[in-house]
């Protein structure tokens, strides 16, 4: 069945009519579920009910199912949603209140707004060893409509307008990236949300990113760099055996130079792994000529036999303080945690209801 999530206002025209409506319907249709993330073709008042039973027929708004919706204790909250293929997949919805985040989230989410964070994949290839997403293998790309569709489900729950989008959900989203692209479009042009209001999370897979850099986009990209050093790399970004380090850095150079937007370096502080001051001091050096914020990610547990032990917060201070010395000017911020009581922080997005322990 046809989905009509993810068509632009010339399809649903050419659809309508193929069907046997009039041209002006697809406008209706296309406000109905893009403007009011409608997901009911009852509610489409200004149809008839004739058109209403042909669409339902023939089509349907979207394919993704509300399997659960948890609610954090500071409002961040939780979706899990099957797939018409039974697969699960998962969406944040996070709030930020009274609070200045322009420089965390990848620098875009102005206060007293919603941030949605999406799923490009069912789970992943990548397998980091510290994101519970990484554990559950690969499954398949999502489709754009499928990715678009996160963003409607999660605004037609919610009272107030979603204006930031990160592509930081399972999944990694260059290597679904002829979707991830026809997504951010659609998002853009029919949803309305500026591209300087998304940002792209990658591991770091080069011959995308320097894609991407041609595609003319304002978003921003962000790397999840998370160690320094080709060896501590390889294990925690295993990817990084195929782009290494310095490899991936110059991508970025070269992205900033095509694109003139700055990009953002996460970094998840593992305590004993990667927090040591001396991978402070060469990720300092790594980046000092990077157009770059960086963000220091606290470290969020997956599992009570976890080997993983975020790093402590005087050595998050510490880090940032020997960072600054090596890469003066940069903005390096500490991210705020955000729903860590549903599982729906950071790494922890494995297809589980959270426990509220
Ligand atoms: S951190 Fe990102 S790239 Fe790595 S396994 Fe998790 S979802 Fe994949």
């Amino acid at each position: 069945m046809q989905s009509l999530i993810g068509l632009n206002l010339n399809e649903l025209e050419s659809l309508v009519q193929e069907l046997g409506l009039e041209k002006f319907r697809a406008k209706q249709i296309y406000k109905w579920i893009y403007s009011k993330s409608c997901r009911d073709f009852d509610e489409m008042t200004d149809l008839s009910t004739k058109a209403r039973d042909l669409l339902k027929e023939k089509s349907s708004i979207g394919s993704l199912k509300l399997v659960t919706r948890e609610i954090s204790s500071d409002g961040t909250e939780k979706f899990l949603f099957e797939t018409s293929q039974g697969e699960k997949i998962e969406s944040v919805l996070m709030y930020f209140e009274n609070v200045n985040y322009s420089e965390d989230e990848g620098g875009n989410t102005p206060p007293g707004r919603y941030s949605a964070c999406i799923s490009s994949q069912v789970g992943c290839a990548v397998a980091c060893p510290f994101c519970a997403t990484g554990t559950l293998g690969f499954k398949r790309n999502l489709s754009a409509s499928e990715i678009i569709e996160q963003v409607l489900f999660m605004q037609n729950l919610s009272e107030k307008r979603i204006a930031n989008i990160v592509y930081m959900g399972q999944g990694e989203p260059l290597n679904n990236y002829d979707s991830v692209l026809k997504s951010i479009k659609r998002i853009r042009e029919d949803v309305g949300i500026g591209v300087r209001h998304i940002t792209v999370s990658t591991s770091g897979v080069i011959p995308k990113i320097e894609a991407l850099a041609t595609e003319d986009l304002q978003i921003t990209l962000a790397l999840s760099l998370h160690d320094s050093t080709d060896q501590g790399r390889d294990y925690l970004v295993p990817i990084n055996s195929k782009w290494p380090v310095f490899e991936v850095i110059d991508s970025l150079k070269d992205y900033v130079r095509k694109t003139k937007r700055r990009v953002t370096i996460e970094y998840v502080m593992l305590d004993g792994v990667n927090d040591s001051l001396d991978k402070a001091k060469i990720l300092g050096e790594l980046i000092k000529d990077l157009h770059c914020n960086v963000n220091l990610i606290p470290y969020n547990s997956t599992d009570v036999d976890d080997p993983f032990k975020r790093s402590n917060s005087k050595r998050v201070e510490e880090f940032s303080k020997v960072l600054k010395q090596h890469c003066k000017g940069k903005t390096i911020t500490v991210r705020k945690e955000r729903g860590h009581d549903i599982k729906a922080a950071c790494g922890q997005l494995a297809n589980s209801v959270g426990s509220k322990t």
